[in-house]
C-alpha cells in the first residue's frame, strides 16, 4: 500500500494532533475509583469534541472516518500519551457489533450511552473451563415467555466492576452442535443474580473480575443477531478487539522503545552508561527491528480490510508478535534496572508485571499462532 497520507488525511491528523496537545488532561491518578472517573471525563470531553467512537457512521453518533482516519487516531492518541477513554470495551467492540449486528432499534438504544461513557460495557465470554475454546460455555440461557433466565460462571471480566452492559455469550440449545447452541445477549449488570468479585492481578491492580450469575433476567429483545447466532457475532467483536488494536499497539512499543533507549543512557552499569554495553545495545537494535516489523504488519493488516471490507485473520499477527515485543522490552528494561527492578514503585517493574498478561489477553500467543497457521499461511488444520 501507499504509506503517504492524502491532504485530507493529513489534516485530519493536524487537527487531531492540535486538539490533543490542547486539551490532554495531564496524568491520571492513581487508585481505581479516581482513575476511573478521569478517564469518564476524558471520553465525555473527546465525545463533545467529536472524537469518540472515530469510525462509527455519523447517524450513530461517530465521525464516519475511513480506516485510515481510524489507524491514525489510534497513533495519535498513543503518540499524545493521551488517556484511555472509560468505555474502552464498548468503542472498541461493542458499539462496532451493535452497528454490524443488531437492529435499527437497538442500535438507537444502546450507541449513544456508549459514546457519551453514560453506560460502560464489558466482555462476559470467558469461563472457568473456557477461554480459547470459547465455543465450550456453559453458561446457559433458558427462555421464559419474553425473558431469558441465566445461570453460570464468567471470569477475567475487565471492567465488570463500572459496567451497565454486558456482552455475554451463553448456551441457548444444549442439543445444538457447539458452536451453533449459542446466542449473544447484552445483560443488565443491575441486578442482584450478577454478583461481581474482583480478582487482584500480579500487579495488585484488580482490572478484571469474576461474575457469578445466578439467574439472571435478560429481555429476549435484548438478544443482538439472532437466537442462535451467538458464535458469528462474537467472532465480530473479536475481530475488532484484535484489528483496532493493532495500530496503538505497534506506536506504543515504539513509544516504549525510545524510553528504554533513554534508561539505558541514564543507567549506569560497571562504570559506564548500559547503553554502551555491547550485549544490551545488540538487543535494543533487535527491538527497532522487530518495532519496524510490527509497524508495516499493521500497514498490511490495514490494506487486508480495506481490500476485503473486513477485519483478517491477519490482525492475530500484530497481536502476536507486539506481545513478544512487549515482553521482550520490559525483560530487558528489567536487567538494565538491575536489582532497582525489585523495587514494586518503579514504572518499569510495574510494565514489566504488566506484561506478562500480553501474551494471553485478547487470544493466547498459541491460538493466535494456530489461526495464522491455519487461515493466513493456509496450512492444515490441526484437529
Ligand atoms: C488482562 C486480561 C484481561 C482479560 N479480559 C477479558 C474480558 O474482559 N472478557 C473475557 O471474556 N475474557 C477476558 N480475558 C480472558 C482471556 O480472553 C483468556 O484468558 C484467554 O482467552 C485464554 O483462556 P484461558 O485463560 O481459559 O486459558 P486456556 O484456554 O485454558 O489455555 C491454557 C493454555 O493452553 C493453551 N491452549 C489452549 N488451547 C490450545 C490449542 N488449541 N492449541 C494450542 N494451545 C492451546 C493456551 O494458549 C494457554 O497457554 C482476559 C485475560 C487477561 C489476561
Amino acid at each position: 500500500m501507499d504509506l503517504t497520507l492524502s491532504p485530507s488525511e493529513l489534516a485530519f491528523r493536524d487537527e487531531l494532533r492540535a486538539w490533543l496537545l490542547a486539551n490532554h488532561p495531564g496524568r491520571e491518578p492513581v487508585g481505581d475509583e479516581a482513575a476511573f472517573a478521569f478517564r469518564r471525563d476524558w471520553q465525555r470531553q473527546l465525545h463533545a469534541a467529536g472524537w469518540a467512537g472515530v469510525s462509527w457512521p455519523t447517524k450513530y453518533g461517530g465521525r464516519g472516518a475511513t480506516l485510515i482516519e481510524q489507524a491514525i487516531y489510534n497513533e495519535e492518541v498513543v503518540r499524545a500519551k493521551a488517556p484511555q477513554a472509560a468505555n474502552v470495551l464498548g468503542l472498541a467492540m461493542g458499539g462496532p457489533t451493535v452497528i454490524a449486528h443488531g437492529t435499527e432499534e437497538q442500535r438507537r438504544r444502546y450507541l449513544q450511552p456508549i459514546l457519551s461513557a453514560e453506560e460502560i460495557w464489558c466482555q462476559g465470554f470467558s469461563e472457568p473451563d473456557s477461554g480459547s475454546d470459547l465455543a465450550s460455555v456453559k453458561t446457559r440461557a433458558t427462555r421464559h415467555g419474553d425473558e431469558w433466565v441465566v445461570t453460570g460462571q464468567k471470569v477475567w471480566t475487565t471492567f465488570a466492576h463500572h459496567a451497565k452492559w454486558c456482552m455475554l455469550v451463553a448456551r441457548t440449545d444444549s442439543d445444538a452442535p457447539k458452536h451453533k447452541g449459542l446466542s449473544y445477549f447484552l445483560m443488565d449488570m443491575d441486578q442482584e443474580a450478577v454478583q461481581v468479585r474482583p480478582l487482584v492481578q500480579i500487579t495488585g491492580e484488580a482490572e478484571f473480575n469474576e461474575l457469578f450469575i445466578e439467574e439472571a433476567r435478560i429481555p429476549h429483545e435484548n438478544i443482538i443477531g439472532g437466537e442462535g447466532n451467538g458464535w458469528a457475532v462474537a467472532i465480530t467483536t473479536l475481530m475488532h478487539e484484535r484489528a483496532t488494536l493493532a495500530f496503538g499497539l505497534q506506536v506504543s512499543a515504539q513509544i516504549a522503545l525510545n524510553e528504554l533507549i533513554e534508561k539505558a543512557r541514564s543507567t549506569r552499569a560497571n562504570g559506564q552508561p548500559a547503553s554502551e554495553d555491547p550485549v544490551i545495545r545488540q538487543r535494543l537494535a533487535q527491538l527497532l527491528i522487530e518495532a519496524e516489523v510490527l509497524r508495516l504488519n499493521a500497514y498490511r493488516g490495514l490494506t487486508a480490510i480495506m481490500r476485503d471490507g473486513v477485519p483478517g485473520p491477519e490482525g492475530s499477527l500484530g497481536k502476536w508478535h507486539w506481545s513478544e515485543v512487549s515482553q521482550s522490552l520490559t525483560e530487558l528494561a528489567m536487567e538494565i534496572a538491575g536489582p532497582r527492578a525489585m523495587l514494586a514503585e518503579d514504572e518499569w517493574t510495574y510494565r514489566f508485571l504488566r506484561a506478562r498478561a500480553n501474551s494471553i489477553e485478547g487470544g493466547t500467543t498459541e491460538i493466535l499462532k494456530n489461526i495464522v497457521a491455519e487461515r493466513v499461511l493456509g496450512l492444515p488444520r490441526m484437529r
